[in-house]
């Protein structure tokens, strides 16, 4: 019997499983309500990590539905301090290439309704999103993906859209006029989230496709979700290659902005 604390969190696809060594999986439920699933804890070389399936196990929960507050709660309770997600993403740019992994620095929000505070009742708590991403995390990851000889972007731009459906033309245009790099569904409350439990978060975003197309380009067609799945599934060996590197390169202390990430955030008069 293992006990049931992990220094690194993943969120991901359940294509991710196999990454833990030794895993057992705990059940957990939080003040929020149930994780996406149980949770399995393992090791990857010598480091303790926990894996949440975002969508469940077998990949049932759509992205306006996942329990984002329960997956950062239930991670936090156990000890996770370093979040390490993977995100299937649209591109909106041309050089932002199919199969090209990216290292998102911000975010833009264009979801509604979901749950996106622990701080909505008894205390006024504003965090500061202006690096919404751990900055040493993203280095690390970036480093590593150059070392294995990976196809990345150091840095970009995710707008995050309700889903589930994908965009229209005029949407499309509007978010690439706008300069944003990415597209997906899930980074937006997950990142807010964990920089409220002042958790370092990074992305490893693998781009699954060219959105609705590209501008003068018609042999590029509109996405579908079976054209996400099939890259998303023959580059999950790259990612996974990508996070076993990475996680016995973490340091053990944090040397991050993310860990004090409450400081001066109360409101108070
Ligand atoms: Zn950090």
């Amino acid at each position: 019997m293992i006990s049931m604390d992990a220094e690194i969190g993943i969120i991901g696809g359940s294509g991710f499983y196999s990454l833990l060594e030794n895993a057992e999986e705990i059940e957990m439920r939080t003040e929020y309500g149930a994780p996406s699933d149980k949770i399995s804890i393992g090791m990857i070389s010598g480091r303790r990590v926990a894996f949440i399936p975002r969508h469940g196990k077998s990949h049932r929960i759509p992205p306006q539905r996942v329990p984002y507050r329960a997956n950062i709660a239930a991670l936090n309770e156990i000890g996770v301090k370093r979040i390490i997600a993977t995100n299937a993403v649209g591109s909106l740019k041309p050089e932002f290439r199919p199969s090209e992994m990216v290292f998102l620095d911000q975010y833009v929000n264009m979801t509604h309704g979901r749950d996106d505070t622990f701080f909505d009742n008894d205390i006024v708590v504003h965090v500061s999103s202006a690096e919404p991403y751990c900055e040493e995390l993203r280095g690390l990851g970036a480093n590593m993906a150059d070392k294995l000889g990976i196809k990345y972007h150091k840095s970009g731009t995710i707008v995050v859209i309700n889903g589930p459906r994908f965009s229209t033309k005029a949407e499309s245009r509007m978010f690439s006029a706008q300069g944003f790099d990415t597209i997906g569904m899930t980074q937006y409350p997950e990142v807010a989230l964990a920089r409220e439990k002042e958790m370092c978060y990074a992305s490893i975003a693998l781009v699954t496709d060219y959105d609705v197309g590209l501008e003068g380009r018609s042999d590029i067609k509109p996405v579908s979700a079976e054209e996400v799945g099939n890259i998303f599934n023959d580059n999950v060996k790259l990612v996974k290659e990508l996070i076993r590197a990475l996680v016995p390169s973490v340091p053990k202390e944090r040397s991050c902005k993310c860990k004090n990430a409450l400081d001066g955030a109360t409101f108070s008069r």
